[in-house]
């Protein structure tokens, strides 16, 4: 059983991550993902999160960064949305689960009865609800590997489980063929000007005592780490002095795959999985996309209003969207984050002034769509290129209201105030519902798009699919007033016909979208509406 070898099954993959948190243990899932690929392997990647919430949607953006949504719509950990940049494989609800999910199925499979009057307890039926949900995406996908990465950090309590489940995974499918890489930190202190293995060593004898010993450590550092220092960490860890690999800090995350393939990783885990490793991994477009955002010809700005500018995380895929935009053009997207509640009417000029484009963000609740609907104004009157994402498309329909239709009252429904104009508000069929978690348009829906906009320069294709995720919606009642006016919906719900894009007549460029192109781009398909956005700004820059 333990060197059992069956080529024929997907392999698995474990990530965990040691001594602290936030060391990347989703950049490194992501990137051995993506040089197996350049391997000629089939490849996915999930993400198990510790924590009690069923799904991360009802989190609030400061607690977690930024809910990622997947085609089917679930709403999940920012990290699916890293998987998804460097491997352009669209996730789904298979690819996520929380502690929160895995007791709901356990404790419901309880209430049926399944349990038939059996004690239920975390081992064996939570654990073997994890192992059943680790198994399932692989038996489904058929891939050749699967990476399966265990949020927090060992030693947490809330882990133990997940980590008893893979001890005992690894048991039952073969040591061949599945693997452990550790992620853990190499502290740098300065005053001594010395690199610390112990917190490492610790690490890795907490993984011991649950019955886990590492295949492949990933030493994250400030230095380079010498090859004594690895052949220290090496010996102490039990783990081959070739399966202990650096990761030093870089300037951008997608370099990360090539300094991991520099050292070998793609190589040394085939070769733990006994799967055959020959030739050259194909990284040519990888290193291309690279050298184009690390020598960029020329810098435009961007400002993004949002409110939570405090946590850049926050708005993760709008800022790798233009990281992907910027590549095509080869020029650096500078993204300046703006706190909407600083800005107002009379103050827009001085604080919006000389950004080549303005960005309204996604958002919940009222807070802050003062100074949104202040930027929109700015942008749209100065002809600023303007992108509006969800809130932010809201935004741009409730000034045009106020400011064009002339109606003061304008708002969307999810404001508290009085209104005859609401020209965003909520469908019939949600009327009903006070529940807050996943009761929202979810995942991904067709929109068919007007041949003349800007929408379809940018897309050059007359249905397109995206993902969405809001409650509210343009009312079409006004939408003829809207159209007359000068704001044209240049795309539509072919199924439903709600509006999904409006464009501003005779600006060079302002476009609202309810839904969120930032979670479809990716390294190998950038997306082009930020292409086309991106390009509206360095047009406008060279005025
Ligand atoms: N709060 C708005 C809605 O629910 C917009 C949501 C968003 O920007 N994602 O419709």
């Amino acid at each position: 059983m333990f060197e059992k070898e069956n080529n024929n099954k997907t392999k698995y993959v474990f990530v965990t991550g040691g001594v602290a948190s936030s060391l990347g243990k989703g950049i490194i899932s992501a990137s051995l993902a993506r040089l197996l690929q350049a391997r000629g392997y089939t490849v996915a990647i999930q993400k198990m999160d510790p924590y009690i919430n069923v799904d991360p949607g009802t989190l609030n953006p400061y607690e977690h960064g930024e809910c990622y949504v997947t085609e089917d719509g679930a709403e999940t950990d920012l990290d699916l949305g890293h998987y998804e940049r460097f491997t352009a494989i669209a996730t789904s609800h298979a690819n996520t689960m929380t502690t929160g999910k895995i007791y709901q199925s356990v404790i419901n499979a309880e209430r049926r009865g399944d349990f038939l009057g059996k004690t239920v307890q975390v081992i064996p039926h939570i654990t073997d609800e994890i192992k059943r949900r680790i198994m399932l995406l692989g038996k489904k996908g058929g891939y050749d590997v699967v990476i399966t990465e265990i949020g927090g950090t060992v030693g947490d309590i809330e882990s133990a489980p997940y980590i008893e489940a893979v001890r005992q995974l690894r048991y039952e499918y073969g040591f061949g063929n599945t693997l452990a890489l550790h992620l853990t930190l190499v502290p740098y202190m300065r005053a001594s000007g010395e690199l610390k293995t112990k917190p490492t060593q610790h690490s890795v004898k907490q993984l011991l005592e649950y019955g886990l010993q590492p295949d492949v450590l990933v030493l994250r550092s400030e230095e380079d780490l010498s090859p004594e220092l690895r052949r220290k960490v090496a010996l102490f860890c039990n783990v081959s002095p070739n399966a202990v690999v650096q990761s030093v800090d870089v300037p951008t995350i997608y370099e990360v795959p090539l300094m991991m393939h520099a050292q070998g990783l793609d190589k040394v885990v085939l070769e733990k999985l006994h799967l055959p490793c020959e030739g050259e991994a194909d990284l040519t477009n990888w290193i291309e996309f690279v050298e184009r955002i690390k020598n960029p010809k020329d810098t435009v700005n961007i400002a993004l209003v949002g409110k939570y500018t405090a946590l850049p995380d926050a708005y993760k895929s709008i800022s790798e969207s233009f990281i992907h935009a910027g590549a095509v053009h080869q020029v650096k997207v500078k993204v300046t984050y703006i706190n909407a509640e600083e800005i107002n009417d009379q103050n827009a000029a001085e604080v919006l002034g000389g950004w080549d484009g303005i960005l309204v963000a996604p958002g919940f609740g009222q807070r802050g769509v003062d100074g949104k609907l202040a930027a929109v104004r700015y942008a749209r009157e100065q002809k600023v290129p303007f992108m509006g994402i969800c809130l932010g498309m809201q935004c741009a329909v409730i000034e045009f209201a106020r400011n064009v239709l002339g109606y003061a009252d304008a708002c969307s429904a999810e404001w508290e105030m009085p209104s005859w104009h609401k020209v965003i508000d909520i469908m019939e069929e949600q009327k009903n519902v006070s529940e807050k978690g996943g009761t929202m348009r979810l995942g991904s829906y067709p929109c068919r798009v007007k041949r003349d906009s800007n929408l379809y320069k940018a897309y050059g294709q007359e249905v397109i699919f995206e993902r969405h995720r809001h409650r509210y919606e343009f009312n079409s009642s006004f939408l003829e007033e809207f159209e007359k006016a000068g704001m044209k919906a240049t795309g539509i719900n072919p199924e439903t016909g709600l509006v999904e894009a409006v464009e501003v007549e005779g600006h060079p460029w302002f476009v609202g979208v309810q839904f969120h192109p930032e979670y479809k781009s990716n390294v190998k398909h950038p997306h082009p509406l930020f292409v086309g956005f991106v390009a509206a700004a360095i047009e406008n820059r060279k005025k």
